[in-house]
């Protein structure tokens, strides 16, 4: 794997907010086909370092290259469009949409280069509100998309189909409805439709039991044997080890220790980290 090209280069990156280093001067490389899981204690900097490689937050400064391309302090679209799906800490999905429209979306944003409300994507809520109208856009019904929409439907499909165990007889059912598992399989299905160059999963098992952990993992491990590239946030040690390749573990806004997974998490500082707190 560290023989395969970097999917994604971070270089001294580092974000404040008023005075807290929440991100301290981190670097790393993710490699084509690699895992990367991020631990560390609550209030370490994981989450922003996720929401600054994603474009949610601007860093302050340092370098973030996805795919050789420069993405540091662009907007969500454009790091979409270079190659980057993300799910969210706490499982997003559009409450008023189908299981289908939602998954949809995502392939959607792979067909739809045209952004209503461009310059406006500034405004988190704007871009939102932009990927919504993108969907509804797409979704009518016409002589042009008619074709388009089947080919989508049937990819939609497929997606879902992996999560049939659970999300398979769902599919039209408005997200309101799901179980918070089923929004975040959804949300899963949503992201890695879209066949994005990078994956970023912010703690993907959040608030599930143990057996919607293991299928949560199994489906993990399955875009892994695809080769599917990966940056995870999660606390479960276990699902951590089983499917990294190397973790990174943060402090204070600092990288402390990376490594292979044991490695890590026997590390003196690793351990410390944690007792700390
Ligand atoms: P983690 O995901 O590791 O739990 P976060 O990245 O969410 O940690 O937070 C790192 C630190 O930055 C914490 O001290 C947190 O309170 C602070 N922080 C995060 N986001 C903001 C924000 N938008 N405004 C102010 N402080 C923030
Ligand atoms: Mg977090």
């Amino acid at each position: 794997v560290l023989d395969a090209p970097a999917v994604l280069q971070v270089r001294h990156l580092s974000k404040s907010f008023a005075g807290l280093k929440a991100v301290n001067d981190i670097s790393f490389d993710l490699h084509q086909g690699e895992v990367i899981s991020i631990i560390g204690p609550n209030g370490s900097g994981k989450s922003t370092a996720i929401n600054l490689i994603s474009g949610f937050l601007a860093p302050d400064s340092g370098l973030i290259d996805i795919e050789s391309q420069s993405v540091a302090g662009l907007s969500v679209p454009d790091i979409a469009e270079c190659g980057l799906s993300r799910t969210f800490q706490n499982g997003r999905v559009f409450a008023g949409l189908t299981v289908d429209e939602n998954v949809g979306l995502g392939f959607h944003k792979r067909l739809n280069a045209q952004r209503p409300f461009k310059g406006l994507q500034r405004y988190p809520v704007i871009r939102w509100l932009s990927l919504l109208a993108e969907t509804a856009l797409a979704l009518i019904p016409g002589p042009k998309t008619r074709a388009e929409n089947r080919d989508v439907t049937e990819r939609v499909g497929r997606e879902i189909d992996r999560f049939r165990e659970r999300l398979g007889s769902r599919r039209n059912d408005y997200a309101y409805t799901l179980s918070y598992a089923n929004r975040r399989r959804t949300e899963i299905a949503r992201a890695h439709i879209s066949e994005p160059a990078l994956l970023l999963l912010d703690e993907p098992t959040a608030g599930m039991n143990q057996s919607e952990t293991a299928e949560v993992l199994r489906q993990l491990q399955h875009l892994k044997a695809q080769g599917h590239t990966m940056l995870l946030v999660e606390h479960k040690i276990e699902l951590v080890t089983a499917l990294s390749d190397h973790v990174i573990a943060m402090d204070g806004g600092r990288i402390i220790a990376f490594g292979e997974p044991d490695e890590v998490r026997h590390s003196p500082q690793v351990v410390e980290a944690y007792l700390g707190k």
